[in-house]
């Protein structure tokens, strides 16, 4: 049974300040998770990272890219090492943000999957159509590539430390959400994309719906058979908000 997985994805929101006071008041948030037997956790700025493992160590944090060297030439950038230091074991990688605004590539991500699984730590791998490809029937296409392309070489015990989040680029941050149908079939997919190239490990993996994901709309997709969590930016970002996903849930 693949345990629900609520991800918090803060992109660039919150002053460290606010991102402190926010894990301040995630223990509850946790304690109310767990007791529905949810698991969640949130990504941070990296300039926040330090200051919500500190006040809950308990929460799983993610970074929301990193490098996949360990150090060099490479401003602006930061390694696995660094993000070790911290405690901090998950990262999130692709997301539709990072490849249109900083040209992340399947190949690129390829790389980072290779260097965080084999260095033990846990990935958020987001894959997901634009609105052009999504109208012009593209979609399975689009997430195949990704897919493949970016867990290309992975060994299964690699892969059991990923986590694979369907997000239509259309869908994120619009209000406009894909319908459960949607999110089920390409979550399926993806999962079919893992058995073909992985075997039977596709049955573990778990894969996230993420696009305008609220408290109103967070019960149907988990009910889904393939999707196994969300992947929330907007409604993320509030602990109201955060734990009224949670309580949906369980509705
Ligand atoms: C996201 O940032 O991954 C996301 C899905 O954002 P939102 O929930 O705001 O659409």
């Amino acid at each position: 049974m693949r345990r629900k997985l609520l991800f918090g994805n803060w992109k660039m929101n919150k002053s460290i300040e606010e991102a402190r006071a926010f894990a301040k008041e995630s223990h509850e948030l946790k304690k109310f998770a767990d007791s529905i037997n949810v698991e969640i956790g949130v990504a941070p700025t990296y300039l926040s990272l330090a200051a919500v493992k500190e006040e809950n160590p308990e929460l799983n944090v993610a970074a929301q890219n990193c490098h996949f060297e360990d150090h060099g030439a490479f401003t602006g950038e930061i390694s696995i090492p660094m993000l070790k230091e911290l405690h901090i074991d998950w990262v999130i990688i692709g997301h539709s943000e990072r490849r249109t605004y900083f040209g992340e590539t399947n190949e690129a991500c390829n790389k980072k999957l290779h260097a965080l699984t084999s260095n033990d730590m846990k990935v958020i791998y987001c894959v997901g159509e634009t609105l052009d490809e999504f109208e012009k029937g593209l979609t399975k296409k689009v997430i195949a590539k990704q897919v493949e392309e970016g867990l290309k070489g992975l060994s299964v015990e690699q892969l059991k430390k990923v986590v694979i989040a369907y997000e239509p680029v259309w869908a994120i941050g619009t209000g406009k959400s894909a319908s459960k149908e949607i999110a089920e079939d390409i979550c399926g997919y993806c999962r079919e994309l893992i058995k073909k190239n992985f075997g039977a490990v596709s049955e573990e993996i778990r894969i996230l719906y993420g696009g305008s994901v609220k408290p109103e709309n967070v019960h149907d997709y988990l009910m889904q058979a393939n999707v196994d969590g969300a992947l929330v930016g907007g409604a993320s970002l509030k602990v109201d908000s955060f734990h009224q996903l949670i309580a949906n849930i369980a509705k």
